[in-house]
């Protein structure tokens, strides 16, 4: 029997060594067939091998003898029964690692087009009840319910309307928008195919950013291999320029329109004026992906997971300074401290955690004091953060947390579109303070040391003596409240909660 050798082919595996280890197995084993799949979302076992549900990893070129031979010790067993997979609820992921990204048969084996066909014969307005009794959410990171915005959608008179994907994920350590686009295209096609329906759209963009080749290549192969199924919708795959700000929705509509990517003033809403002027539906890539899943196996079905208002499945991103880096898609309700450290297996560093940044580079930084929080919407909100598009950094006890709230705001200055002052300006100014309160502490810290050593800058340090670290905080405190409640959009108004929180939770490390 032909030997079956399994080896992901998405961009994270490849930037492991995944290509030249699949080449190696096809050079020692050429009567193999070689398979390249989607990831199974395990990446700190990347490149990850599966020869006959076996897996090994991670897997470099000098091991592929051993492995065949039966002398590795890289085996991590069946991988199926890996922990880190059993203790998911894989709804949206349910085919990554199993299928060929690119294959209709894979796809249509593991209940593909399902949901397609289902809405194509319940029409507008059960599909569309079906997402608001799902309770599915957008993805993205506000968090506004999905049905809502297709029933505003499909309610708007219009003879042109559009599906547009945002698949601009620019959030650190976030990729699962990526991995489902590498690994599963047709999925997130299927979605927007049912959400056409739903509307009442036979046009739809997937606005992907250019750091993501990879994706952009399978789309384009997988909407051309499917055109006929979801016909007449139709999909085009437009490439963004990789600007954070665009991740939000009226600015990435203003992208398309081939104009500089700055934000819109709300209303009107985009479901009733969005792209060039028509009712559009805007949905990140993971809450399009999920519509298949509600249309073949029912609203109940999904809203079965979760807690609360949080209703479904999250596939949660852990990265930074983490053991077991990857995807995990569960229900919403599992606890930070669950995810970082049972799940993730703590710091890869070995350190004590010091931090955790869920919610990209604008969600809050989370002491492990918070560790019980469940990961769902209002709880993040609750405790002044974000769950945003699902990533979870985590910092080990050498983060210096004056520098990561320097970081927000410098983030902030560089992807600032600039159309408000808050944000504009507020974000250099703030950067300007944290610098001097570096320069601050630097030499208060010098002069407990060394007191003789550090005279001659103390005597040239600035004349103001009024200011003091703890009137610099005070600053950075106003400018905040002024970011918060006076910015245009999430970039600016969000850009506190890493600042404010590092404060809260860190005195110590900013030099008072
Ligand atoms: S908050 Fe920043 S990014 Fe948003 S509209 Fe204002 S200037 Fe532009």
């Amino acid at each position: 029997m032909t030997r079956k050798i399994s080896i992901s082919d998405d961009a994270l595996a490849i930037a492991c060594g995944a290509n030249k280890v699949a080449e190696a197995f096809r050079k020692l084993v050429p009567d193999a067939e070689i398979i390249r799949t989607s990831s199974w979302g395990m990446h700190w076992l990347e490149p990850l091998v599966e020869i006959d549900g076996q897996g090994f990893g991670p897997v470099s070129i000098r091991d592929v003898e051993a492995v065949i031979s039966g002398t590795s010790d890289l085996s991590i067993g069946h991988i199926e029964e890996h922990p880190f997979l059993t203790k998911q609820n894989r709804l949206t992921f349910a085919r990554a690692g199993k299928t060929q990204p690119l294959s209709l048969d894979d796809y249509e084996a593991m209940d593909g087009w399902m949901g397609y066909r289902a809405a194509r014969k319940l029409g507008s307005d059960i599909i569309i009840e079906m997402i608001l009794e799902s309770g599915l959410r957008g993805r993205g990171g506000a968090g506004f319910p999905a049905g809502i915005k297709w029933r505003t959608v499909a309610d708007t008179p219009g003879a042109q309307k559009y599906i547009v994907c945002n698949a601009d994920e620019g959030d650190s350590g976030t990729f699962a928008d990526r991995m489902l686009m590498e690994g599963d295209p047709y999925c997130l096609i299927e979605g927007m195919a049912i959400a056409g329906l739903a509307v009442g759209a036979d046009k739809g963009f997937i606005y992907v950013r250019s750091e993501y080749p990879h994706a952009i290549a399978k789309l384009r192969t997988a909407i051309a291999h499917c055109a006929n199924i979801v016909a007449p919708f139709d999909i085009e795959v437009r490439v963004g320029a990789g600007v954070y700000v665009c991740g939000e929705e009226t600015s990435l509509l203003e992208s398309l329109e081939g104009k500089r990517g700055e934000v819109r003033a709300k209303p009107p809403l985009p479901a009733i004026k969005g792209l060039f002027g028509r009712p559009t539906v805007v949905n990140n890539v993971l809450t399009l992906a999920a519509v298949p899943y509600i249309l073949a196996h029912g609203a109940r079905a999904y809203a079965d997971y979760g807690m609360g208002r949080s209703r479904g499945t999250m596939p949660i991103q852990l990265a930074g300074n983490i053991k077991h880096g990857g995807l995990f898609e569960t229900a919403f309700g599992i606890s930070l401290g669950e995810l970082v450290n049972d799940i993730g297996g703590g710091t890869a560093s070995g350190k004590p955690i010091k931090a955790v940044q869920a919610g990209g580079p604008l969600g809050a930084y989370h002491p492990p004091a918070q560790f019980d929080l469940p990961f769902d919407y209002e709880s993040f909100t609750k405790a002044g953060g974000l769950i945003g598009h699902g990533g979870i950094v985590v910092f080990d006890d050498s983060a210096d947390m004056m520098a990561q709230a320097r970081f927000a705001m410098e983030f902030c200055a560089a992807e600032s579109c600039g159309k408000c002052t808050p944000c504009r300006l507020g974000s250099i100014r703030g950067l300007e303070i944290f610098d001097r309160m570096a320069k601050d502490a630097d030499l208060k810290a010098k002069h407990r040391t060394d007191p003789v050593a550090a005279l001659p800058q103390m005597h040239n340090a600035p004349k103001d003596r009024a200011r003091t670290i703890s009137s610099d905080l005070q600053l950075i405190r106003d400018l905040c409240d002024t970011m918060e409640y006076g910015s245009l959009c999430a970039l600016g108004g969000f850009t506190p909660y890493p600042v404010m929180s590092a404060i809260k939770n860190w005195p110590e490390d900013f030099g008072g």
